[in-house]
């Protein structure tokens, strides 16, 4: 079985503050784009890598990727107006072979190689898409409008949810071709978008290293991370 992995990367990701879009900041003098596609492109069970760019960007994204030692083979088209658009456009350009897709955030520069294999693997194990999770840490609050706290909420069946997701194609594309008809495809994730065709999501255990670079805190804990990684030598 084929595995491709796309990268949906066509966003200005504003959340880190003015400057280049958040896939091209800088992680370790590389773009945080650049380390989530090594880490897929290394990964044993990875085919080939799609990124999905802004338009205008396409020959720049690929030029940058060129330029670093990457693994496997590394496609980039253009990218659309929503985040399920880009993985849409993604999708549309596989290969016929390819049967496992998986899908991760540009954002999640240091999600390790074996979490990957590990998403792979469920897949072809017969799970017909899975997401890695993490337990809820922090206390989850609801609120009402005038920001008074509602019921207390039972944390202990909550997830965070990470990235890479593990999709057999046909259900992904399922899942995309119903979300472009209703436009829900902005609702949620691609795991998401594949529950609500009452298919059924595995969840594996996700990594601390696999964590969403959103704010200007998260660089500053990628840098410490990634210092970590390579005193143990790992890349
Ligand atoms: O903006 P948001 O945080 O929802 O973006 C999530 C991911 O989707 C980012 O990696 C972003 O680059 C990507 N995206 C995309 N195409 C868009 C909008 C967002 O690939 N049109």
């Amino acid at each position: 079985m084929s595995v491709a992995a796309i990268v949906p990367a066509a966003g200005r990701g504003e959340r880190l503050g003015p400057g280049a879009p958040k896939a091209l900041r800088l992680l370790g003098g590389a773009p945080l784009l650049v380390h989530a596609v090594r880490a897929l492109s290394r990964a044993r069970s990875v085919d080939m890598v799609v990124v999905a760019a802004p338009p205008v960007e396409v020959a720049s994204v690929r030029a940058l990727l060129a330029d670093h030692e990457l693994g496997a083979e590394v496609e980039v088209v253009a990218g659309g107006r929503t985040r399920s658009d880009s993985v849409r456009r993604a999708l549309a350009s596989l290969p016929p072979g390819v049967d496992i897709v998986l899908v991760h955030d540009a954002a999640r520069p240091l999600a390790p190689e074996e979490l990957v294999d590990s998403v792979a693997r469920a897949v072809r194990d017969g799970a017909d898409a899975v997401v890695p999770v993490m337990a809820v840490t922090d206390a989850i609050i609801r609120v009402d409008d005038g920001g008074r706290v509602l019921d207390p909420l039972d944390r202990s069946g909550l997830r965070v949810a990470q990235t890479p997701q593990g999709f057999r194609r046909a259900a992904l594309e399922e899942a995309h071709r119903v979300a472009a008809a209703n436009g829900s495809g902005s609702l949620g994730d691609d795991a998401a978008l594949v529950s609500r065709l009452g298919i059924g999501v595995l969840t594996v255990p996700g990594s601390e290293e696999a964590f969403l670079v959103t704010r200007p805190i998260d660089l500053v804990l990628a840098e410490a991370a990634l210092a970590r990684r390579r005193a143990r030598g790992v890349r």
